[in-house]
């Protein structure tokens, strides 16, 4: 007995000292396994009290508990203390230099065709109108058949189109947005929305891109007639060109309108004396328009005695050109970034 706990005094001693010279949390680590783990010498000690007494037992195990637990709070203090500095010299090499200048960051600009479809929308929206979407590829009963274009119809021709298979392509234009709106509103009006997005063609010259922008707008109600268009179309152009701008309106055919017509704008960079933008017409081609004919009515589940409805385009990359003098419709589509900023208007 005695002499098991002078080993153990030698051992506590060593201990104590071993974990005071610890420099590192690796050290720390081994200190540890050798005097706290199962496989430590105090616990090989323990192994001896089998030989003795009862009193002896209890007495003993009372030494070697009191001396684990300071070791073990030796052991915990050093590791806090480790901490501590590991801290101190990471807060000491990582000085933050205020006197640094910042990186830069490019801002980026609106892209023109995005500046165009934002300003309409926020006039249209203005006057009471709702924004429509609608999917850019579509059926061919949505993109042509529920707009009185059935199939073998010669205006499929004037919208050469991308097919996916017989009967999906991509949109030609944004008008099948309009049957959607109709079927959804089960034969109830009014409707007044427009519904500006991408459409494609298998163009590709200057002017014409095999994919550009309409913005479509619908209005359907009982008592709509042509005067309601006329006046709708006057004040989106005075809103966008200025309000001196004049909207003429010339005889035109579209399978889904009766009667159909293309409006122009006086042109808005020489009044309508005449001028190399406007060809010296005095006039600028904006989009086409008409009365929603009624079997367009018919087909998306309206009354056509009871409802009329107009509706009329706008050309989202012609409006960009004109406005921003921009002579190649592609270049709103190159994705140039000296391009795109000469808009900004930041
Ligand atoms: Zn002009």
């Amino acid at each position: 007995m005695e002499e098991n706990k002078n080993e153990l005094e030698l051992i506590h001693s060593k201990a104590l000292e071993d974990v005071a010279n610890v420099k590192t949390s690796e050290d720390l680590q081994n200190v540890r396994n050798e005097y706290l783990s199962k496989k430590s010498k105090l616990m090989s000690l323990m192994a001896s009290m089998r030989e003795m007494t009862k009193e002896q037992k209890a007495e003993f195990g009372q030494i070697i508990n009191k001396i684990k637990t300071e070791i073990a709070e030796k052991v915990e203090a050093k590791k806090e203390e480790l901490e501590a500095k590991a801290l101190n010299a990471k807060l000491e090499k990582e000085v933050i230099d205020f006197t640094l200048p910042s990186r830069s960051y490019s801002k980026g600009s609106k892209h023109p065709f995005q500046m165009v479809v934002d300003e309409v929308s926020q006039i249209f929206i203005g006057m009471g109108y709702d924004i429509a979407e609608g999917p850019e590829v579509e059926t061919d009963e949505y993109n042509f058949e529920l707009l009185n274009v059935p199939k073998g119809h010669p205006a499929r021709d004037m919208q050469d189109s991308f097919f996916i298979n017989e009967s999906l392509l991509m949109r030609s234009q944004t008008s099948p947005v309009q049957a959607h709106v109709m079927k959804a509103a089960n034969g109830v009006g009014p409707i007044k929305i427009i519904s500006p997005g991408k459409v494609y063609r298998r163009d590709d010259d200057a002017t014409h891109s095999h994919q550009f922008g309409q913005i479509e707008g619908l209005v359907i109600d009982k008592n709509i007639n042509m005067g309601n268009l006329l006046s709708t179309l006057q004040l989106f152009v005075k809103k966008m060109f200025g309000e001196k701008r004049e909207v003429r309106l010339r005889s035109s055919y579209f399978p889904f309108t009766e009667p159909s017509v293309e409006y122009d704008v006086s042109c808005f960079n020489c009044g309508g004396k005449g001028c190399s933008l406007c060809k010296g017409t005095g006039w600028i081609e904006i989009g086409g328009a008409g009365m929603v004919h009624p079997n367009v009515l018919k087909m998306s589940g309206f009354d056509e005695k009871e409802y009329q409805g107009f509706a009329f385009g706008v050309g989202v990359d012609r409006i960009a050109m004109l406005k921003y003098g921009i002579d190649d419709i592609r270049k709103l589509y190159t994705n140039d970034k000296r391009f795109n900023k000469q808009f900004n208007r930041d």
